[in-house]
């Protein structure tokens, strides 16, 4: 049989393994294929002709529809699938509709979840004998004066490689944790200027050892705060981490925080490499590197984690930066905690 040719552009949208649905400028469904009705639970007689936010709201039709996955794609559950959903805006001389495509990714979310199942496993369990070295180097380092004193000093850089590879391991078990939803955070009354001042402390030390200079900007009078103090020195930890690590030698770091309307701000600034405008927008995607960083060990989780306990906390971060001339991550918190950051 002849297909007429004007036909087959249709006909293909009907075979193809990819849902697609195209909406009007006022919201309207024009259009739904074989694949997005399956998908989505829906025949098309119930939806063409009618305005998307006119639909039931509990609908998997509007659920998706409702998603703003201009920028990226995003993933939705329905019914026991996972969808993914994305969608371009058309031109004018399309009919200026948006487009929406869907797909199932159920077996590689499997295949994901599976594998990262995996990597916290072994992650957890490399952590047990490393805590165990890391036990007797401790105490083999307080037998000071009885050990050959550059076998001590050997000691003390085993010590800091195993802090290193213990946080990094940490990084991952975490980075697994937030995708689980299994990020914990405990909050509790914190007076929270000591902890920056140990953040600081510890700064100072990390800069000298890099060739760097620290300097210290604290407020005063910061009133308690709720917060779970151990995931928040990490936060504050990992920005003065990268700023001393992205930053040459006789750069300056330096932490700052304020108290106002209501939230308290902590900056991280630093003189080092910076990070491009395009690459900007993605410093906090999980395992993004920048193109710059790659002569620097990491493993790209940092920034991913520190901003979940921050948002966890009712906060935000951001950051802002120029190439060659260095960058500036802000923290802000509420200070009370029904306050949100905008
Ligand atoms: P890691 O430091 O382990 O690579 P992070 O998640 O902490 O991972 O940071 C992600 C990326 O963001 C880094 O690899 C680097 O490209 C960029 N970055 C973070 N902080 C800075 C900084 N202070 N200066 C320049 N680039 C930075």
């Amino acid at each position: 049989m002849q297909v007429e040719p004007e036909k087959i552009p249709a006909m293909l949208l009907e075979r193809i393994d990819c849902g697609v649905v195209y909406l009007d400028e006022s919201g309207k469904v024009l259009f739904i294929n074989n694949r997005a009705e399956q998908l989505l639970h829906v025949q098309r007689g119930q939806v063409l002709g009618r305005r998307v936010d006119m639909l039931p709201l509990r609908t998997p039709l509007y659920r998706v529809l409702s998603e703003n996955s201009l920028d990226a794609p995003v993933e939705m559950s329905v019914e026991g699938t996972v969808v993914q959903i994305r969608s371009c805006r058309l031109p004018a001389d399309c009919g200026k509709g948006e487009l929406y495509q869907l797909r199932d990714i159920t077996p590689e979310r499997n295949e994901r979840r599976q594998r990262e199942e995996f990597v916290a496993m072994m992650t957890h369990d490399l952590k047990s004998p490393l805590t165990v070295i890391m036990g007797y180097i401790q105490a083999l380092l307080g037998e000071k004066g009885k050990i050959d004193h550059s076998l001590h000093l050997f000691l003390g850089e085993m010590d800091k490689s195993s802090v290193k590879m213990l946080t990094m391991i940490d990084d991952v078990l975490d980075a697994y944790r937030l995708e689980a939803g299994l990020l914990q955070i405990d909050r509790h009354s914190c007076d929270i200027r000591p902890l920056l001042e140990g953040c600081s402390r510890d700064g100072e030390r990390e800069a000298a050892v890099h060739g760097s200079s620290f300097q210290s900007e604290l407020c005063d009078e910061i009133p308690p705060m709720e917060l779970d103090s151990k995931q928040i020195s990490r936060v504050f930890a990992n920005l003065i981490g990268n700023a001393v690590k992205f930053t040459p030698r006789r750069g300056t770091i330096t932490l700052s925080s304020e108290v106002r309307d209501g939230f308290l701000r902590v900056q991280v600034s630093d003189t080092g490499i910076g990070i491009p405008p395009e690459e900007l927008p993605r410093i906090f995607n999980k395992y993004f590197r920048a193109q710059a960083a790659r002569g620097f060990k990491g493993t790209g989780l940092g920034l991913t984690i520190s901003k979940a306990i921050v948002e966890a906390h009712g906060g935000s971060i951001g950051v802002e930066s120029t190439a060659g001339k260095g960058s500036r991550f802000s923290v802000l918190l509420p200070l009370h905690r029904e306050k949100e950051a905008i």
